[in-house]
């Protein structure tokens, strides 16, 4: 490349959010690369690994076509957890909507059709700083050289360096970040039907809540993958400071995985993978401004994941921001107006289910930090089953009304208050 060149578009990130945007870039014709701090891309990545299909599936059609999904969720469960035993919900349906996946094998198909519509992913590229004149973004340094472009896009996840070089993100308070450890455990495909009870092929996610996590605000999952489980545990950072206890947090995933109603489900498993990471879940009231002239921030960059408790979503709105930070920069690029790709791009966001979705749930954050969620809830909830299940030494068990009235007198004011809440989040 010439001193002189000025790309299209510098893409910083191979994740979901910057290889989306880079495929739809270059699939009109701009000239894009991507820069990937990592030897390959999804070599850094991580997730819980579950991606939820309907909201991507029309505007990421080719993108994800014959993409390597592991299973697709047919089997749905909430665990309640005391230390020693659990009351799930669980909801099985012939299809589901989501898939399972596995980072290493999704970023490297994300890549390949990004590169198949002509992008060019560079890994072992590590963006060092913006390149801003006149507070306007005109490339990035990568050691000592300037790569210049139209527009860059910052989509280096939830730690983006870029963004804030750029003033975008404020110093967050750690309330804002959550963060999270798993580990892919190896283990026999028919192995996993047969404990997860499944169809083959079919898939199933459980979560965690109540002293899995220590009473730390946050949760634990159990996904199914092709030949593999994805296990882990997500815990809220600003809690973590706070945390008082003999226990390391690492211990907390042992722990996990040898619960008596979690470790035979793991047993004979081989890990083979472990990893941890932050996840940017301030939600809609910590959301940085996407960009300014001549940069726009994508997926967990610009803080675009959704926790509602059973519910975690970080993947299908970074391709979605990604797809459509494309969009906006080959609309501005092909009007030959590229100051107008950041107004295009926040009218984009505005319009798509991102922004009406992290505003319908913008009380989540706080509603999911109270402690009594974790703590007590839980815990009540199992009292309260176990009581409904037992059958006394005189032969009594409950009848249907006292069952009833004990779970109200179980959960209390301040229970009832929780699960109002929960209800109207
Ligand atoms: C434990 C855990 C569980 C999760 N579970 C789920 C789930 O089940 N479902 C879901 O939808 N979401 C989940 N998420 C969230 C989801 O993983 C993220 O929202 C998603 O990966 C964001 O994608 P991204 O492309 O924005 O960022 P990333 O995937 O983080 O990609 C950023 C890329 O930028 C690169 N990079 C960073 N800095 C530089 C630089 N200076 N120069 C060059 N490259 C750079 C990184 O190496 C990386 O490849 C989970 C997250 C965690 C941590």
């Amino acid at each position: 490349m010439g001193d002189e060149e000025i790309l299209d578009v510098i893409v910083v990130g191979a994740g979901p959010a910057g290889l989306a945007c880079a495929g739809e870039a270059a699939g009109a014709g701009l000239q894009v690369i991507v820069l990937e701090r990592g030897d390959v891309a999804g070599g850094k990545n991580l997730s819980g690994g579950r991606l939820y299909l309907e909201p991507v599936k029309d505007l990421c059609a080719d993108l994800l076509k014959d993409a390597p999904f592991e299973r697709p969720v047919v089997s749905e469960t909430v665990c309640l957890c005391d230390e020693r035993s659990s009351l799930s919900f669980r909801l099985d349906q012939p299809t589901g909507n989501s898939v399972t996946v596995l980072r290493a094998r999704l970023d490297k198909h994300l890549a390949n059709r990004a590169t198949a519509k002509g992008a060019m992913v560079l890994p072992q590229q590590r963006a060092d700083e913006l390149v801003m004149p006149a507070g306007r973004v005109t490339g990035v340094k990568v050691g000592p050289e300037v790569l210049k472009a139209r527009v860059v896009v910052a989509a280096d996840g939830v730690l983006s360096f870029l963004a804030q070089q750029a003033g975008l993100r404020p110093a967050r308070e750690t309330h804002t970040y959550a963060v999270g450890f798993k580990e892919i455990i190896q283990l026999d495909a028919a192995v996993i039907e047969d404990r997860f009870n499944l169809p083959k092929g079919q898939g199933a996610a459980r979560l965690y809540m109540g002293a899995v996590t220590g009473g730390l605000p946050g949760g634990g999952f159990i996904y199914t993958n092709r030949d593999s489980l994805s296990v882990g545990l997500v815990v809220q950072l600003g809690a973590v400071r706070k945390w008082r206890s003999e226990s390391h947090l690492f211990d907390l995933l042992e722990e996990f995985k040898q619960r008596s109603d979690i470790a035979p489900l793991l047993a004979g498993g081989q890990t083979a993978e472990y990893g941890a990471h932050l996840i940017p879940e301030g939600g809609f009231g910590a959301l940085p401004s996407p960009g300014i002239p001549g940069l726009l921030l994508a997926g967990d960059a610009a803080g675009f994941v959704l926790n509602t408790g059973p519910v975690l979503r970080g993947m299908d709105l970074a391709l979605t921001s990604g797809v459509l930070a494309g969009r906006s920069i080959v609309a501005g690029l092909k009007a030959r107006q590229p100051e107008t790709c950041l107004q295009i791009y926040r009218q984009a966001l505005k319009q798509s289910f991102i922004m009406k979705q992290m505003r319908a749930h913008k009380k989540a954050p706080i509603v999911l930090s109270s402690d009594r969620l974790y703590r007590r809830l839980p815990e009540q909830m199992v009292n309260w089953a176990t009581d409904f299940f037992r059958v006394g030494p005189k032969g009594s068990h409950p009848r249907m009304r006292q069952a009833f009235k004990g779970l109200r007198r179980s959960l209390g004011f301040r229970g009832l208050q929780d699960l109002w809440r929960l209800m109207r989040m």
